[in-house]
């Protein structure tokens, strides 16, 4: 009897050594403390043992059992305590780790031209109005005066999408409808995309933005435009710039004009940005035509109006001296993360 009770405790304890996992030690509690256990079989034999003998030896049997008990229980707390330190060096924080970078969303170094342009026109009176990138031939040609056979019409530079229906070759379109639905005074700004079937340079694109400005009233003059222009583009570069004025043709205006600032670069004495002319071309302007007004629904007796464009790709590009219009749809991060906004 007391030969089997050290055997079990041999093999308690040489089972223990393999017990790695919670799992195995309940296995163990099961084995040797279970309703069939080895130990409680001892405790059937002992009914055999010599009464002399019998207490001390159900004594040695208990004390196998509480051994055999204490010891799981023991291992386990050691267990759930290994477990809990290696959890803690896993998630141990080093404080000296650099951290990881986000990199939020910024408004593209074009809507930010377009921002500021139209803040620096609406401080000056204007209102912005938009229109539809898709438009008839008649908003966007015939109504802004174009001939029948004006070369613009074609399909070499302008793209259909059916018979009459194109995408708008400029913003213009925004002001036909404006002359059409509104009375004067009109002081409008149309913002927004216009497309050219053009070979792509990196001059020219077939997307790009546009701001127009038309201002319709009695008494309107080309004073009025001038002046006007060279406050926002003041305003718009920072500086005071000098503009200047050429002749030009347009349809939709008469006279038209074509507007170059001042080289931004070398103040005018000749640079590559300028092609050594000293003057940057800006954008179109002129008083509205006649016909252009009464095809609006505006009697041309009673009112005057002026109105110019400025493309923003070109804006952007002054200011921060960008040399490729194509980098502003290459959607290369590295170019766009230098204009944090
Ligand atoms: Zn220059």
């Amino acid at each position: 009897m007391l030969e089997k009770i050290k055997e079990l405790r041999q093999k308690f304890e040489s089972q223990l050594t393999t017990a790695k996992t919670a799992a195995d030690l309940e296995a163990l509690k099961v084995q040797f403390l279970g309703k069939k256990s080895p130990i409680q079989d001892l405790m059937k034999f002992l009914r055999d043992v010599p009464e002399q003998q019998r207490p001390a030896t159900g004594k040695l049997i208990n004390d196998l059992k509480e051994y055999v008990a204490e010891t799981i229980t023991t291992t386990q707390n050691r267990l759930i305590e290994q477990e809990e330190n290696s959890r803690l060096v896993d998630e141990k924080l080093d404080i000296s780790l650099p951290g990881s970078n986000s990199y939020p969303g910024r408004k593209h170094i074009i809507t930010q031209t377009l921002d500021e342009m139209l803040d620096i026109l609406i401080g000056m009176g204007f209102s912005v109005q938009y229109g539809p990138d898709v438009d008839t031939e008649y908003y966007n040609f015939e109504a802004l005066n174009f001939a029948p056979d004006h070369p613009a019409k074609d399909m070499q530079d302008t793209f259909y999408i059916a018979p009459n229906v194109l995408l708008r070759t400029h913003t213009s379109n925004i002001q036909a409808r404006a002359m059409e639905t509104s009375t004067p005074p009109i002081r409008i700004i149309a913002p927004g995309k216009a497309y050219r079937n053009e070979t792509i340079t990196a001059r020219s694109h077939v997307i790009f933005h546009q701001v127009e400005a038309l201002y319709i009233d009695k008494n309107v003059s080309f004073a009025d435009l001038q002046a006007t222009t060279r406050v926002f583009l003041n305003k718009l570069f920072h500086t005071d710039t000098e503009a200047r004025f050429r002749p030009s043709y347009f349809p939709f205006v008469e006279p038209g004009m074509e507007v170059d600032i001042r080289c931004l670069s070398c103040k005018g004495c000749g640079c590559p940005l300028c092609k050594q002319t000293g003057w940057l071309e800006i954008g179109g302007a002129g008083m509205v035509h006649p016909n252009v007004l009464k095809n609006g629904g505006i009697d041309p007796e009673a009112y005057t109006g002026f109105a110019w464009g400025l493309g923003v790709e070109r804006i952007a590009m002054l200011k921060h001296k960008i040399n490729d219009i194509r980098l502003f749809s290459d959607n290369d991060i590295r170019f766009l993360k230098q204009f944090p906004g």
